[in-house]
């Protein structure tokens, strides 16, 4: 694997309006390794003002990238992508060590956050193409419709994909003409500022993406916002930010799209494949740590295949090497810091406090590094705050059931609704349970679903809006009609 090299960043600077300047607070935020715990680079500390002079860069540069020929601005989506891909270890390396999950995992998303840029470079070349040119019913005059871009887009990213959670906003925000400001989670901004000088190098105008790195986001994103210029706000994080987001947009009536919290349900019936649903249970709950809006947060199997899937299931979890993602053998990262292990041991002792009885793992794990264990957990009981709250960590809690019925009122029984999975060899049951499942995706006999041409997102309190698939671009369209009287 290839080592860490941070010397293509501009140590303590924002990149706004195409240039890498320093921040109005002239403070820094410390980025850690979460293997090691040890300082790993130093970035800007944005404050208010710095805020709005990127809100003032990409609002001056809207009207020329909007006007920008579609093709140019497909050349340059499509020159980003094979940067990426050139530069596929380099990335990964600088993944591994601001995020912590394994080698492997981070050379795939990194193939993950190139594929938008490839996708939406697709779609940018046509996006004019579309609309509708007609005559209205009466025959009085024409009728035609059009798609232009939202106009500068705020875009707001976590810690737990570096890369991809960014280029899922930027490639399709600017397919459409829209500018934009990315924030990045504090806890990983370093992929996002090396991205930032790929889209430089690749051709993207001065203040069509500025990225500002802060402590403080609420306060100076809310400023940001209070700005009518900002004309639509894209989020990915937790749903109590989402909804906090979502009161503050009402104030301009700002476009939105929210991509929050899940609880996913992963649900195997007796007529599965039992070695494809251990293998599609193990991705769906420990790819990225479980550190994935997507991860199994509650796996569901019928009472007469129970007790074989929890024994393979658990002899994997039990097998899993944890280990810094620098050693390709790793299989399972830190979590990402002291508050998230702390959270995730929180979790575990309450259930076990409560009943729950603990079959693989249990404990954080001791020494350098925000590791815990691969964990399974039985017999979990009603009041256990694990059955209601996003885990975010390698613990998996293993729930029994008897009939169709239950299970789908059982993993519909949650104010989310994101992913979810089936396991069955029975075609006709695969897509009753999918259409019966309120979540925005179902992975059948599989553990992953996301996709760039997929369109990813939720119901109920995991969001709104979807991103990826030709759904991702419409995000940053208006529809424009247009009546012709001639
Ligand atoms: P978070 O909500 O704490 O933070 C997300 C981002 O919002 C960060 O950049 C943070 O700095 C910023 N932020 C925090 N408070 C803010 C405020 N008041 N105003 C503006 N910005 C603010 O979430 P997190 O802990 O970083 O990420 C984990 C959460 O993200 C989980 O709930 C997970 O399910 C969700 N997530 C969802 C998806 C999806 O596609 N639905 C994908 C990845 C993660």
């Amino acid at each position: 694997m290839t080592a860490v090299d941070l010397s293509q960043l501009p140590e303590n600077r924002l990149f706004i309006g195409g240039e890498w300047v320093p921040s109005e607070t002239g403070k820094s935020i410390a980025v850690t390794n979460p293997a090691t715990e040890k300082p790993l680079a130093e970035v800007a500390d944005a404050g208010i003002a710095d805020g709005l002079r990127a809100l003032d860069a990409a609002h001056a540069a809207q009207t020329a990238w909007a006007a920008t020929a579609p093709m140019r601005r497909a050349d340059i989506l499509y020159s980003v992508n094979r940067t990426l891909m050139d530069r596929r270890d380099e990335f990964a390396a600088l993944i591994v060590a601001e995020m912590g999950k394994p080698w492997a995992e981070a050379q795939g998303e990194v193939d993950y956050g190139a594929g938008f840029f490839r996708w939406f470079a697709e779609s940018a070349g046509r996006l004019h193409l579309e609309g509708q040119f007609g005559v209205e019913p009466n025959g009085q005059y024409r009728i035609a419709v059009s798609k232009r871009p939202v106009g500068p887009c705020l875009l707001i990213t976590p810690w737990n994909f570096p890369l991809a959670m960014g280029a899922r906003k930027i490639a399709p925000a600017l397919a459409a003409g829209c500018t934009v400001v990315l924030k990045p989670a504090e806890q990983t901004p370093l992929t996002s500022l090396l991205l930032a000088r790929v889209l430089e190098d690749s051709g993207v105008p001065a203040g069509v993406v500025n990225v500002i790195t802060t402590s403080n986001s609420p306060d100076v994103i809310a400023e940001m916002m209070h700005d009518p210029r900002a004309r639509k706000i894209s989020f990915t994080g937790s749903t109590e930010v989402g909804k906090a987001l979502l009161r503050q947009a009402a104030e301009n009536v700002m476009n939105t799209s929210m991509e929050l919290g899940g609880n996913a349900p992963v649900i195997i019936f007796e007529d599965a494949d039992l070695d494809e649903a251990v293998a599609g249970a193990m991705v769906a709950k420990l790819r990225n740590g479980g550190e994935s809006c997507i991860a199994a947060n509650r796996i569901y199997v019928q009472r007469s295949v129970a007790a074989d899937f929890v024994r393979r299931f658990s002899d994997k979890m039990e097998a899993t090497r944890s280990g810094d993602g620098t050693d390709p053998a790793s299989e399972l990262g830190p979590l990402i810091d002291g508050r998230q292990l702390a959270k995730v041991a929180s979790l575990v002792s309450d259930a076990v406090h409560k009943g729950a009885v603990c079959a693989v793992g249990g404990a954080p794990v001791d020494g350098p590094g925000y590791f815990y264990q691969p964990t399974v957990l039985l017999n979990v009981p009603e009041n256990a705050q694990i059955r209601t709250e996003e885990i975010f960590g390698p613990v998996a809690a293993i729930y029994e059931f008897d009939s169709e019925e239950e299970v789908i009122r059982e993993a519909n029984n949650t104010p989310y609704g994101l992913a979810s999975y089936v396991f069955t060899r029975d075609l006709r049951r695969a897509l009753r349970v999918a259409d019966a499942l309120d979540a925005g995706m179902t992975g059948i006999n599989r553990g992953v679903v996301s996709n760039p041409s997929a369109p990813f997102g939720g119901t109920k309190a995991s969001g709104s809006g979807r991103e990826g698939g030709t759904e991702g671009l419409e995000a940053y369209l208006e529809t424009k009609y247009t009546g012709i009287q001639i």
